[in-house]
């Protein structure tokens, strides 16, 4: 593979938009990345976190081989242990004292397998994923309205829809790709609407024409409202409801109790009676209409009621199935939706079979020919590990994620994993939050090494295609599983050498005795030979003799998955959050994504241009709050829940409401010693869906005044820094750390040179070290810099307030040979002697700084992102950083 090689259709790893990329490798830890033009999903369009794929492959990190503890051992060593200790707990304990835990990450394929071997020959349910923790509200919701797991719509809809409602969804940040769909058809059709809902203004509510920002957790209240006021306003489609629904009446009657007015819904809720009146008007009377959610409906203990409150509209009015109308859940995970189809959690089972039902069970016990089947739902993730925290799970797997960093209650999943008696993680980073706990390391092949196929939220299967070659000795996640089968004595049903024998089972399993009475049925798959999976395009399931290109939309012909062949009304719970706030505990914590980055940070944290940003954990939170709190904007703050304690830079914002506080969730204790959000979240679940409560656990903030306060860049990586608040990220050719502690080291030049990395008396021989030092004890100051033949090595800024020195000019002196004289002057001074810094990083595919557009739109006179993206391109590319731009533009007034 050479970078002259023809580019790879692949899949981008990241969100459920499941964006087609071309990739073309450039050496083994590099790739030219662009978007597929063919690709149905985004047309060639690629938001920042994908364009910057190419700047994530670095082998730098990764687990290269097996270990057993902390040795290196052989595959076939690993795989030995592992199915030993497994089968020793199985036979000691039984079937559901094993447990694997997997990841929206994984491809189908690894889904597939793992699946088959807990449920169908260990025989236990115990297999959860991480998916649990994106969209089981969903999956639970659906299934209740529709009797099968499957959504109705697709991306067309949001263009040709002239009412789109986001719910709970920053989908600007979140899903750019369909967020820029979104918009440009909005500009091509003047006169369509868009309303977001989210008791945050987000950067997705700049373009919108309503946004009605709802206390939290209002949700279900206001849509029990617009059911209700469709009724009221004789806008329900009786005919639809009659031939295909069961037993309507009784949730319609509930949401005239649930919400008896349209002025008490408002009340409740938050917002303006006029504001509402107008959402409600609208969607009343544009019947092309398609309401889109994601985490801030899912990720609710109510998660599954607020789904089914979303649906229960679009089923009332038969806006369901055609073209520019419908529900649409946009997954968070680029693979959830493959993880669902072949029943990857533990209350499902595969292809769309119902784990509850005992033909179902039979049926697929036949076509597996397997020795047994689970008989019962295992363990949802938070269940999982409290049993393995009581010892009823003796032996978990992991793969391919980090609970320890996404689950609720990290201290609660720490302490489970530490009593835990085996516990095996398959990764491709050598160290991480997880690993200490590991007894044994498996080596995981990870995006551009492994192949086969994923799942968007518009139901369309597309290939994953290895583009560059395994490192070491990593291995794709079907691989080990079907190895450690084989061990078990399950030789003959994991006979798979390939990706494409996995998945025609899994295609033969979906026709399997179907006769149309399961949607999921991508039969005409099941004959593809090598080659042809290999060439196969992206397509929406169901694929079968009747559709053999795809199906866009179901539920047209008003034909659905219960018994009957007809839809649910579900009247959903109405919670209100704001009771379970305290006088110790007044606020909410809210938490979510931000723009540039993914998950844990294990590969979006690789690219320089992606960790500008967004370079700290954040605490947002309303001026009124701050005030109150005596908070001040960019001050370091405490924040504080029943189940632990973080420390985040706060960012005082009017989009926040006065009573919740936003926070992010990407930051690990590898990168922040002190950010891990999930150390502060309730385990409190969706007790339908598993789903835990994200968005709301009660919290108290308050200033954290630490003695210092300091950055420190460095050439090399070096050890997080030991202090209270210490934050690493990557930056072009040196890392940054900024740190604050409440206690100072007594010499302060040899402490900066141990965090320098400085490499002590080895130094002594080389006479082009040169250092440069400014202490003023009584002021609290101390700042160093260090050369190597005239290159700079690294430097330390430390006082007692916060430092305003522009981190992104210094961390430029980085990309030079040498520095000149006047870098030198400038160097202990933190700022350039003439020229301006440019500010932290909006455009992140061109490098523009917000001081470098704040200075354009103020001196240039620029008036549009239009007119900035001519001037400085940012903006041009991507398209991610449009509504901050806007929120730029709207500063000037
Ligand atoms: Fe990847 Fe961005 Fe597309 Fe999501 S929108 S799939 S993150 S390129």
């Amino acid at each position: 593979m050479n970078a002259s090689a023809a580019p790879i259709r692949t899949t981008c790893p990241y969100c459920g938009v499941g964006c087609g990329v071309l990739a073309t490798p450039a050496g083994a830890e590099a790739a030219v990345v662009r978007g597929d033009p063919d690709h149905p999903a985004n047309y060639g369009r690629l938001c920042s976190k994908g364009s910057a794929l190419g700047e994530t492959l670095s082998l730098r990190t990764r687990l290269l081989a097996p270990r057993i503890g902390r040795e290196t051992v052989s595959w076939a060593r690993a795989l030995d242990e592992v199915a030993a200790r497994f089968r020793a707990v199985i036979d000691a304990h039984g079937p559901e004292a094993v447990a694997f835990y997997g990841s929206g990450q994984w491809l189908t394929e690894d889904y597939y397998v793992a699946n088959k071997l807990m449920k169908g020959y260990i025989g236990a349910a115990n297999i959860d994923t991480n998916s649990r923790l994106c969209m089981a509200s969903t999956v639970a919701a659906q299934t209740r309205a529709f009797g099968e797991d499957a959504v109705p719509g697709c991306y067309e809809d949001l263009e040709l829809a002239d009412l789109v409602v986001l719910v709970g969804s920053n989908a600007a940040w979140c899903h750019p790709v369909l967020y820029q769909r979104l918009l440009k058809a909005r500009q091509d059709h003047p006169g369509r609407r868009l309303v977001t809902i989210d008791p945050r203004r987000t950067a997705t509510a700049e373009g919108a024409d309503l946004h009605l920002g709802i206390r939290p957790g209002t949700d279900a209240l206001l849509f029990a409202g617009l059911l209700d006021y469709l009724r009221r306003d004789d806008r329900l489609d009786y005919g639809f409801l009659e031939r295909h629904l069961a037993g309507y009446g009784e949730t319609l009657a509930a949401a005239r109790t649930t919400a008896p007015s349209l002025p008490a819904v408002a009340a409740a809720c938050g917002v303006a009676e006029g504001d509402l009146a107008r959402f409600y008007r609208w969607f009343a009377r544009t019947d092309k209409t398609v309401t889109a959610w994601s985490q801030g409906i899912n990720q609710s203990a109510t998660g599954s009621d607020k789904v089914n409150a979303i649906l229960n509209v679009h089923l009332a009015t038969g806006r369901i199935g055609k073209p520019g109308m419908g529900p649409l859940s946009l997954t968070g995970q680029p693979n959830a939706m493959g993880g669902r189809e072949v029943g990857g959690l533990a209350n499902q089972l595969a292809a769309h079979l119902d784990l509850e039902r005992a033909g179902h069970r039979a049926l697929l016990r036949e076509f597996w020919n397997s020795p047994r089947i689970a008989e019962r739902p295992g363990l949802k993730a938070v269940d999982l590990f409290d049993a393995i925290a009581a010892g009823r799970v003796r032996a978990v797997w992991i793969m391919g994620t980090n609970p320890v960093v996404s689950l609720p209650d990290s201290r609660r999943v720490r302490a489970a994993l530490a009593r835990c008696e085996f516990v095996v993680v398959a990764d491709c980073e050598a160290e991480t939050d997880l690993t200490p706990y590991a007894h044994v390391s498996l080596p995981a092949q990870t995006w551009g090494e492994k192949d086969g196929t994923v799942t968007n939220s518009e139901r369309r299967i597309s290939r994953q295609r290895a583009f560059l070659p395994a490192p070491g000795e990593a291995r794709p996640d079907w691989w080990m599983l079907t190895q450690v089968a084989r061990r078990l004595g399950y030789a003959d049903g994991f006979p798979y050498e390939s990706a494409q024998a996995i998945f025609v089972e899994h295609a033969r399993l979906s026709g399997y005795r179907n006769a149309g009475t399961r949607r999921f049925d991508i039969s005409g798959l099941a004959d593809l030979d090598p080659r042809g999976y290999d060439a196969l395009p992206p397509l929406q399931w169901p694929v079968n003799a009747e559709a053999p290109q795809g199906t866009a939309r179901l539920y047209a012909e008003g034909r659905f998955g219960h018994g009957d062949g007809r839809a649910r009304l579900v009247a959903p719970r109405i919670e209100d959050l704001g009771r379970k706030l305290s006088a110790g505990l007044p606020l909410s914590l809210n938490t979510g994504r931000v723009r540039d980055q993914w998950h844990t940070m294990t590969r979006t944290g690789k690219s320089p241009r992606l960790s500008q940003h967004a370079p700290e954990p954040c605490a947002e939170l309303h001026p009124d709050t701050a005030a109150r709190h005596g908070i001040a904007n960019d001050s370091l703050v405490r924040l504080e829940t029943a189940h632990g304690v973080a420390i985040a830079r706060a960012r005082v914002s009017a989009d926040t409401p006065p009573d919740s506080v936003f926070m992010p969730m990407h930051w690990s204790f590898r990168n922040a010693s002190a950010g891990l959000v999930n150390a502060l979240v309730n385990p409190l679940v969706d007790p339908v869906s598993g789903e835990p409560e994200s968005k709301h656990t009660p919290l108290r903030i308050k200033p954290w005044r630490p003695l210092w306060q300091g950055f420190l860049l460095t050439r090399q990586a070096v050890p997080l820094p030991s202090v209270a608040y210490a934050v690493r990220a990557i930056g072009r050719h040196h890392w940054r750390h900024e740190l604050a502690d409440t206690r100072a080291p007594g010499d302060w030049p040899a402490h900066a040179r141990r965090l320098l990395g400085y490499p002590g008396e080895a130094a002594a021989d080389n006479p082009g070290d040169e250092w440069a030092e400014m202490h003023d004890l009584r002021a609290g100051r101390y700042r160093c810099a260090w050369l190597r033949d005239g290159r700079l090595m690294g430097c330390l800024f430390v006082d007692r307030a916060a430092l305003p020195q522009p981190r992104e000019w210094l961390g430029g002196l980085f990309a030079r040979e040498s520095l000149d004289d006047a870098d030198r002057r400038s160097l202990l001074l933190g700022k350039p002697l003439a020229g301006e810094d440019p500010g932290r990083a909006v455009c992140a595919c061109f490098g523009v700084g917000v001081n470098t557009l704040r200075q354009a739109i103020r001196d240039g006179q620029l008036g549009s992102v239009e007119a900035i993206g001519e001037a400085l391109r940012a903006g041009t590319n991507c398209g991610s950083c449009i509504p901050e731009l806007q929120s730029l533009l709207a500063e000037r007034g």
